[in-house]
């Protein structure tokens, strides 16, 4: 893909340089900057390019249908207000809704909690042709889950390399995972939920719920340290994606999600029919 391509001054590999996880690396929420300003500097150009991308994520987007032979998982986790249901409708906006399935985690239901913790994300992932995308995921398990002591601490520690197994198995079955931890100052986070309280078309937004979260920032912080720690692997890396200013945020998720989808290089199936020898009456 070329720079002209982008539309932007950076190429792709600096960009992703500074936002992917090696495997194993230790990789602290607190010494990774929130705003990245030198990653697409300028806001109109971001949005230009978060456009061109759009169009070409939905134009391979129907080659990958028509392909159906291998899907794109797109995890997004990050703290409440980071910007996870803004990236689905700013990345995946000009998509045609047959072809990207987006699953959103809550607290698990009964049914849910009566089987292992990977059994609804398991029937989430997308099937060959599709674009799945979740907003919250299997990840939860090892976050709020260990944050608020909602499973024993050792059954949370086995977690990571079991999920590890998960998305390997899932990567060698046809599934490309993509993992981003949209990453928020506190600052921030306090700025957006006070525009929830502000403007009475974004209470509905608002749970009293998050402010206990809140109170736990770093406890949370800790638990997403861990996390980018243990399951940031060769086959499913984390990308830590500064996540203060949103144009930025998207236009940097859109910029990795063609690559992949370029990289992937679905194609078109040859007609079992020679289309010349046919005649519409
Ligand atoms: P959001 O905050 O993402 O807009 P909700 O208000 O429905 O959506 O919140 C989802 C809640 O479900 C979050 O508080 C999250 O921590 C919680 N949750 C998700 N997965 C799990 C899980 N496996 N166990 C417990 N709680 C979970």
């Amino acid at each position: 893909m070329s720079r002209q391509a982008l539309g932007w001054r950076m190429d792709y590999d600096t960009l992703d340089h500074a936002i992917r996880i090696a495997p194993k690396a230790k990789a602290p929420l607190k010494g990774r900057d929130p705003l990245c300003e030198h990653l697409f500097p300028d806001k109109q150009e971001a949005e230009e390019a978060l456009r061109a991308d759009a169009k070409a994520i939905d134009a391979m987007q129907d080659v990958l249908w028509a392909e159906r032979k291998r899907a794109l998982l797109v995890v997004l986790q990050g703290i409440d207000t980071s910007g996870k249901d803004g990236t689905v409708r700013g990345v995946f906006n000009s998509c045609g809704p047959l072809g990207v399935a987006v699953t959103a985690f809550g607290k698990p239901s009964e049914e849910e909690l009566s089987h292992d913790y990977l059994w609804r994300v398991h029937k989430a992932v997308p099937k060959r042709g599709m674009i799945g995308v979740f907003n919250r995921s299997h990840y939860e398990d090892v976050l709020v889950v260990k944050v608020r002591g909602l499973a024993p601490a050792a059954e949370v520690e086995r977690r990571y390399e079991q999920i590890n197994a998960f998305e390997k198995h899932l990567t060698e079955n046809g599934v490309t995972v993509l993992k981003f931890m949209l990453h928020i100052s506190k600052d921030e986070q306090r700025k957006r939920l006070q525009e929830r309280l502000d403007d009475p078309k974004k209470h509905w937004k608002f749970n009293p719920g998050d402010l206990e979260d809140r109170a736990l920032w770093d406890d949370y912080v800790a638990a997403y340290d861990t996390m980018l720690e243990r399951c940031s692997t060769a086959h499913a890396p984390w990308r830590v994606t500064p996540a203060d200013k949103k144009w930025r945020r998207n236009a940097i998720i859109s910029a990795v999600v063609r690559r992949t989808l370029e990289e992937m290089n679905p194609a078109y199936p040859k007609a079992e029919f020679d289309p010349k020898a046919i005649t519409i009456e």
